[in-house]
């Protein structure tokens, strides 16, 4: 291999969103240029490297892989059994196998119950009979109904707080879902781990906090009892699932245990903050792994962290930008209720100056964004 070679290279993304975009940010200063595959050919990925316009179907999949050297997805909703047909000499990850579990909400129950990792009760639901039965006589009300397939940020998924209204759910279990029994939590975590070939690191443990299934906020807890815990379901999951690269799990804290709800096989919104509040972020970690590079440290790079997402409409840049300790990240979309637009960082060194800033970040999301 010559030096061009062992300095530069290309990675093929599936998948264009914003995830994309901080990936390919991630990739310029080491030499790797990133491409896109997305239906979208404006996606916000495309501020930071080429999009090819294309649905993720067979003939499109084979024409995007046959350019790559190596590919990898920000985006789960990808067929499995498309992304099996690629030529194998291409390195794909994470596994098909990781994504194949991630896209399926019983699979993944079921992966974490074999590995004994602790879940709520759950059972798989396909007509409103069954589900009027089980209500009865397995899970009492309240409960929540998901699709097991394509829900994300709280889209898909119904809460049951009564038994008269169960024919409204009709749309939900018509699909293939999951009813779950609804978790009295006193905190939702969720832990983001980098899997290389020989190496492995985990960032701290992160708080999350979440409005009508959307997150709202991350803030990384540093050297907080359940790391350890934490860190041995992701390990237990990445073994049993050959991973390589940024793999993240969300789970619902009750006292000292940790229930897991879901996997990411995927750099995760909870890890924006490490950009800038850790050595090497989620992203540069994920494309370090994913290309045999060795990893970077997880350590913080600040006392305090906090992110928060900017939902359905954009603050005021100007005053934003007046704070100190702030960094601003927009993904170049266009406003709408429940969207995504960009997210905000804030590291400092004070407890006092991080509440203030804190503060003040809240007031003016709060008069930018519908409410929830
Ligand atoms: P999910 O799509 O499963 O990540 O759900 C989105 C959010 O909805 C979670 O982060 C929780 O805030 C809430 N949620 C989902 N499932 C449950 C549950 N079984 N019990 C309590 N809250 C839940």
């Amino acid at each position: 291999m010559n030096k061009q070679q062992v300095n530069f290279c290309n990675l093929h993304i599936l998948g264009g969103g914003q995830l994309g975009q901080m990936l390919a940010l991630a990739g310029i200063p080491l030499g790797i240029k990133c491409f896109f595959l997305d239906p979208n050919p404006n996606a916000p990925a495309a501020l930071s490297g080429q999009v090819t316009q294309g649905a993720f179907q067979k003939a499109t999949l084979q024409t995007f892989a046959q350019l790559a050297q190596h590919l990898t997805f920000e985006f789960e909703n990808i067929p499995c059994e498309e992304l099996a047909q690629l030529p194998t000499n291409i390195p794909l990850n994470p596994s098909i196998k990781a994504l194949k579990v991630a896209q399926d909400r019983l699979a993944e129950k079921q992966l974490f119950n074999r590995l004994g990792i602790p879940t709520n009760k759950f059972f798989a639901v396909n007509s409103l009979e069954q589900l009027s039965k089980l209500l009865e006589n397995d899970l009492p009300i309240p409960a929540i109904l998901k699709t097991r397939r394509l829900g994300y940020d709280g889209k898909g998924q119904a809460r049951i707080s009564n038994s008269s209204n169960l024919a409204n759910l009709h749309d939900l279990v018509k699909q293939e879902a999951l009813l779950e029994e609804l978790v009295d939590f006193d905190y939702e975590l969720s832990c983001i781990g980098v899997f290389g070939k020989t190496q492995q690191a985990f960032y701290p443990v992160i708080k999350n906090l979440h409005q009508d299934g959307i997150l709202v906020k991350s803030e990384p807890l540093y050297q907080h009892p359940l790391q350890g815990l934490a860190e041995s379901y992701l390990q237990l999951i990445a073994n049993e699932l050959e991973y390589i690269g940024v793999l993240t799990v969300e789970f619902f804290v009750t006292g000292q245990c940790l229930i897991a709800n879901e996997i990411a096989p995927r750099v995760h919104n909870s890890g924006h903050w490490t950009i800038e509040g850790s050595q090497c972020s989620q992203f540069e970690n994920h494309l370090r792994a994913i290309l045999g590079l060795p990893l970077g440290s997880t350590a913080t790079s600040s006392a305090y962290c906090s992110m928060w997402n900017i939902l359905h409409t954009h603050p005021d840049k100007n005053k934003l930008l007046a704070l100190p300790k702030t960094h601003l990240h927009l993904y170049h979309k266009s406003e709408r209720p429940g969207r995504k637009l960009g997210h905000i960082t804030v590291c400092s060194d004070t407890r006092e100056e991080h509440e203030y800033i804190n503060q003040q970040i809240a007031q003016f999301l709060a008069t930018s964004q519908y409410q929830l």
